[in-house]
């Protein structure tokens, strides 16, 4: 089993990982507005389903911007002292945005303290990890909703690298050897490992016991089953209840570590969470480019 990563003083800082989330604030910053691949549940319209409430991205920031509102934030002196993580998680694929790298090492430059965070749909990981060292990430989110190729096919309509696009079970393959890849070689390099699931009723059900067993064996902290919030090509399941998703978090309990008050934030929050501070900006369409 690979080594379980992540410095349990930084992950009690953390939010998301199991840090306070009433004394501990995250900051996310949308300054990723492209996407590489296309998931079921996603509208193209909003936020990234990877960390998201779909539907809410105020503005996106170029890496300038992003770096003047930490700064802002960091001044205020209800919110400053609260905020312990920078994140970045769309609103479309972190990875896939060089701005995120040039956002971190802006931020690293002036708040070197604060813990720098990214939610990904995996598909770069392998070929960015390097980048990541680089900019001292300490904190990875990866949102995994398949093992199994043939049911990957039925979430992911394409799947775009390299300057091809990648259909069917093959693109599902692709996406998710590259997602495991990724995070077998983050959590070597130490990083603190979440996966994020969305439950997809009759779609993904039966993969969540092996995707519990198999990030767990590759070194990820902690799992994240989000419930399915039908849109797009899924607009017509019904999600799951509130006690399908108690029920199968306790089945995988003992396999994984269960993260159970994700609120599905915005990929523009600030502040603690469930109690963001107001933003009031026109919604951005979300990009999808190769
Ligand atoms: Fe949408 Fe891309 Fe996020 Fe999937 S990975 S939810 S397609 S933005
Ligand atoms: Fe939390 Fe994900 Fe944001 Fe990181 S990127 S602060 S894990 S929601
Ligand atoms: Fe934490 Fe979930 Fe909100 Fe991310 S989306 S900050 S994991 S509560």
């Amino acid at each position: 089993m690979a080594k379980r990563c992540g410095s349990m003083s930084n992950i009690q800082g953390h939010p998301c990982f199991g840090g306070n989330h009433h004394k501990n604030g995250r900051m996310h910053l949308a300054v990723a507005p492209r996407c590489n691949i296309k998931c079921g549940y996603c509208n193209r319209r909003h936020d990234c389903a990877n960390e998201s409430r779909p539907g809410v991205t105020s503005r996106l920031l170029t890496p300038g911007e992003a770096a003047a509102k930490v700064r802002e934030v960091m001044a205020s002196p209800a919110i400053g002292p609260l905020i312990k993580v920078v994140g970045i998680a769309g609103p479309g694929d972190p990875l896939h945005n060089e701005e995120t790298f040039e956002t971190f090492r802006l931020i690293g430059e002036e708040f070197p303290h604060l813990i720098k965070c990214l939610s990904t749909n995996g598909l770069l990981l392998p070929e960015r990890m390097s980048l990541l060292e680089e900019i001292g990430l300490h904190s990875l989110t990866v949102t995994l909703n398949a093992l199994d190729p043939r049911v990957g096919k039925r979430i992911y309509s394409h799947v775009c690298h390299d300057g091809a696009i990648h259909r069917g079970e093959a693109g599902a393959a692709l996406l998710i050897a590259n997602q495991l890849d990724g995070i077998r070689q983050a959590a070597k390099l130490g990083l603190t490992i979440k996966i994020n699931t969305v439950l997809i009723p009759g779609v993904n059900d039966d993969e969540i016991p092996a995707i519990s067993r198999k990030v767990r064996e590759l070194g990820a902290f902690v799992m994240n089953i989000m419930p399915l919030i039908p849109q797009a090509d899924f607009a017509n399941l019904a999600p799951p209840t509130p006690e399908r998703l108690d029920a199968l978090r306790q089945e995988n309990e003992k396999t994984i570590g269960q993260f159970k008050h994700c609120r599905q934030c915005r990929s523009d929050a600030v502040g603690l969470i469930g109690q963001d501070l107001p933003v009031a900006q026109p919604t951005q369409e979300l990009l999808f480019t190769q």
